[in-house]
């Protein structure tokens, strides 16, 4: 425990490190090697926890450690300026800004703060890039829940790979087609198989010196995958998510794992609870790439839902086959998804 105040603090002790784990408010932070079991400055906290102004916040409540399950100021990725304390322990005193963030709403936090809107909880920051991952076969594909994992990343502003698994189980069916839809869009898709290890070198350069968050339904195939890449570590994570599986509990251990070929690894597990945080999405064809293009070609402008209005872009552009028929689907289907 740290007895000095912010303002005491000799300039030498503060450092700069990467929270890469957290459990209800207690961060472990690393700089050059080192690991400090962190904890945040009360100040700091203050200024971050309600960045909503509001008249009453003046005389707000510091948060309790309970509350930090729900609207934690620090995300795993964060890169932290903190104040060593000399004995493995160190305090949080700054946050430096997220290049990104993956969000989800806290409606528990809003309505322990009286809150009307929910609050937005950052899960982790400073993220290279998504990872999908979705079997091949067994069960099969579900190409509506790909194009929502996509959208989402998009929303977030993050390039997504496309990990197709159990290709060792595919008999006989074709999924070329599918697989090009997304190709044309420029999403890297590798085919690869934890039990053959087919492809597996493909997975590992895609991963390499980057942070990546792996998202996948139970069940996937994820575990497996992360043991063929490096032995161990699937089991690892999974005990990370088993601890995180009670619902409410799931941001109060969020884990970054390291390759050991460079790069690291967070499973964020409960992702179907991730929302759009961004706003500004008003028409969800902002979100599938291929569609940007004819957004506002529509006769009705920006206004056209690309259902029933005459002289739709995006509905002409299906007709031609520029964009695939079943990716129309998925965007109908996003408004009442995302909604
Ligand atoms: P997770 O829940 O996403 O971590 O999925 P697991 O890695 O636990 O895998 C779920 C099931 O699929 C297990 O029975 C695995 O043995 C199986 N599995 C995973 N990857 C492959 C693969 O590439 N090929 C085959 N044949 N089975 C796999
Ligand atoms: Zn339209």
């Amino acid at each position: 425990m740290i007895q000095t105040t912010d303002n005491a603090l000799s300039v030498d002790h503060v450092q700069q490190g990467i929270v890469y784990k957290k459990t209800l408010g207690k961060y472990y932070v690393r700089a050059n090697d080192r690991v400090l079991i962190s904890s945040i400055s009360n100040k700091l906290r203050k200024q971050l926890v309600y960045p909503i102004a509001d008249p009453s916040s003046l005389r707000r409540r510091v948060m309790e450690v309970k509350d930090i399950d729900e609207v934690d100021p620090v995300a795993v990725g964060d890169v932290v300026t903190f104040v060593d304390a000399g004995d493995g322990s160190g305090l949080i005193t700054e946050i430096q800004p997220r290049k990104n963030k993956l969000s989800r709403p806290s409606l528990d936090g809003a309505r322990r703060m009286k809150k009307s809107q929910p609050l937005e909880q950052v899960l982790v920051a400073n993220i290279d890039q998504i990872v999908i991952v979705m079997p091949a076969a067994n069960p099969a594909p579900s190409w509506d829940l790909l194009d929502r994992y996509l959208a989402t990343a998009e929303a977030a502003h993050l390039p997504a790979v496309i990990c197709l698994t159990k290709i060792d189980l595919m008999t006989g069916d074709d999924l070329t087609q599918e697989i090009e839809v997304y190709h044309q869009i420029d999403y890297p898709v590798i085919m690869t198989s934890a039990v053959t290890g087919e492809n597996i070198d493909q997975v590992k350069a895609a991963l390499k010196d980057r942070v990546s968050v792996l998202w996948g339904k139970s069940g996937v195939g994820k575990t497996s995958l992360l043991n063929a890449i490096q032995p161990g570590l699937g089991l690892r994570v999974k005990e990370v998510n088993a601890h995180n599986s009670e619902g409410r509990h799931a941001t109060s251990h969020v884990e970054m794992f390291d390759f050991e070929f460079g790069g690291s690894v967070i499973d964020t597990p409960g992702q179907r609870k991730f929302k759009l945080w961004d706003d500004d999405i008003t028409d969800f064809a902002q979100l599938l790439p291929e569609m940007r293009p004819f957004i506002g070609q529509c006769k009705f402008g920006v206004g056209c839902s690309h259902t029933r209005e005459p002289g739709c872009a995006i509905k002409a552009a299906v007709a031609a086959g520029k964009i695939s028929q079943r990716r129309y689907d998925s965007l109908l289907g996003m408004k009442e998804y995302f909604g």
